[in-house]
């Protein structure tokens, strides 16, 4: 469970505006000059071609200058105001092979714009080529072969909506208009993952244009490289247009939740610790740090529901004098939206609450007051247990994905915000060298590094060998190996 999670926390819209947050380190992508980039300047004068692009294309093709360029060019995260070199709205798949070919032969970075919800505004980028994906939002559920297929622009509401209508689900986030693409590619912190595995232990199939402009099927026994780096490596690889999504039988939910509120936090956070440390796999569990109502700490239990009383009853015993507050839901809320905010966010993967770690995040949470939130959410059960190298996604075993954000109305509230998440990722790091990619803020290549692990040498590899120039580096980049690029 994720601390997005509203069945179970008390994570609202309100929050992350009063939370007031920093974006740290907001570079602007254009500015990036990591090893093998080309710059983000055009590399030969694209003018006439930008208006062959733009006559070429069925879907809307905006530039600088051109109306609803700068309304187009809004994010979910407002810390971003990025001023791309053209937008197109894709139509069809030529469309995406179009704008592709015109990146390649300019060396001009793509930004690939799913939902839009990206927590460092990678969905645009300065001087990019932007590609959105808006109306790829097609979903066909298969019930008979307990499959979903969706358009590379669908959002989770989308997905979940149809699936739920079939009785069936899927692991997915819990903020409704978040991308499906954007949150499978990098793994996804769902819902659900004890039991089913993460988005990416699904993803099935996909379609992918690559940055030769081909378009692939990958899948199990097709284009292994690419399907073992999609799932978890990002938006790194190329243009997702379809992903295939395999289903389960969607369960009810039976909750706990508990307002520690501000006292003995460090003791609430240490009987979190060892409740989740040998959860079953039908619990989805999660302890926020709200900067004003202090810790919540929540306790779904997916699946019948005697077994679900008695289990919930060791939370009770280890939470007790404080009060559980009890529900029932549906598999997942899946209306509820957040709305834009600016946003500073670091994520953290801590294996496991005990120690001198409950001290450190204790402390974060009292620096916490009124400035941000912390969500520590469970991963455990069937996506702990999948080997780290069976697919790109690293956070396997046993621990806690958590997210730590801070949203500001006022710019004056950004340098505390900002100041906040950064010092707690960095108090943090000791105990938690991973981390969920899409809770980064755009940082060095070594922490992106460091997060994959075992697995960057592999992903690294498949990128020199299907993006040599790192066309698709508006993301959590992964640079493309030295002397491992296609032959010829
Ligand atoms: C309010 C909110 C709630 C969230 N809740 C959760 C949660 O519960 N669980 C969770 O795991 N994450 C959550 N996230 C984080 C989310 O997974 C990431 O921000 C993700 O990148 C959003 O995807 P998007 O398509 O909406 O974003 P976009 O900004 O459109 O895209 C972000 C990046 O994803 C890649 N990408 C997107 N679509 C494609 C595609 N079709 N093909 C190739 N690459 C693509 C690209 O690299 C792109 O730059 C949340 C974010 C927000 C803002």
């Amino acid at each position: 469970m994720s601390l997005h999670d509203a069945g179970l926390s008390a994570w609202t819209r309100r929050d992350f505006v009063r939370a007031g947050v920093v974006a740290a380190g907001a570079a602007a992508l254009g500015a990036c000059a990591h090893r093998g980039m080309p710059p983000a300047s055009v590399a030969a004068d694209p003018a006439s071609d930008l208006d062959d692009l733009a006559r070429r294309v069925r879907g809307r093709f905006l530039r600088g200058g051109s109306s609803g360029y700068d309304e187009a060019r809004k994010v979910w995260n407002l810390a971003y105001d990025r001023r791309p070199l053209a937008m197109v709205r894709a139509a069809n798949v030529d469309d995406v092979r179009r704008c592709v070919e015109f990146a390649r032969k300019h060396t001009v970075p793509v930004a690939i714009r799913g939902g839009g919800h990206s927590y460092a505004g990678y969905g645009v980028a300065d001087g990019a080529l932007q590609i959105d994906l808006g109306t790829f939002t097609t979903v066909r559920v298969d019930r008979d072969r307990r499959v979903a297929s969706v358009g590379g622009g669908t959002r989770i509401r989308d997905l979940l909506a149809a699936t739920l209508a079939a009785g069936l689900y899927t692991p997915m986030g819990g903020c409704g208009a978040v991308g499906v693409a954007g949150l499978t590619l990098a793994g996804g912190d769902t819902r659900g993952r004890g039991l089913y595995g993460t988005a990416c232990d699904n993803l099935i199939g996909a379609q992918l244009v690559t940055a030769d402009g081909d378009v692939r099927e990958l899948g199990p026994g097709k284009d292994e490289d690419l399907y073992w780096a999609i799932r978890g490596g990002g938006g790194n690889f190329g243009v997702v247009t379809r992903l295939d999504f395999r289903l389960h039988p969607a369960l009810p939910s039976y909750s706990a939740a508990f307002n520690i509120g501000w006292r003995d936090m460090a003791g609430a956070l240490r009987a979190y610790g060892d409740l989740v440390r040998s959860a079953p796999d039908e619990v989805r569990a999660g302890f926020t740090v709200d900067p004003e109502a202090g810790g919540l700490a929540t306790c779904g239990y997916q699946g019948d529901a005697a077994a679900a009383a008695v289990y919930l009853e060791k939370w009770k015993a280890a939470f007790r004098p404080v009060e559980a507050r009890m529900f029932t839901s549906t598999p997942d809320p899946v209306g509820q939206v957040w709305e834009t905010t600016p946003l500073a966010v670091e994520g953290a993967f801590i294996e496991d609450l005990s120690g001198d770690v409950v001290d450190v995040v204790a402390r974060a949470a009292a620096e916490a007051q009124g400035v941000g939130q912390m969500l520590l959410g469970l991963s455990n059960g069937v996506v702990a247990r999948i080997p780290m190298t069976a697919t790109a996604y690293p956070l396997r075993g046993t621990g806690l994905s958590s997210l730590i954000a801070a949203a500001w109305e006022k710019p004056e509230a950004r340098v505390r915000a900002e100041r906040w998440v950064a010092e707690t990722g960095a108090a943090l790091r000791p105990w938690a060298r991973r981390a969920y990619v899409n809770y980064l803020p755009p940082s060095a290549p070594e922490r992106i590094r460091e997060v994959y692990g075992v697995n960057y040498p592999r992903l690294a590899r498949i990128k020199a060998q299907y993006d040599p120039a790192n066309l698709f580096r508006a993301n959590q980049n992964i640079q493309p190996a030295v002397g491992s690029g296609r032959p010829g």
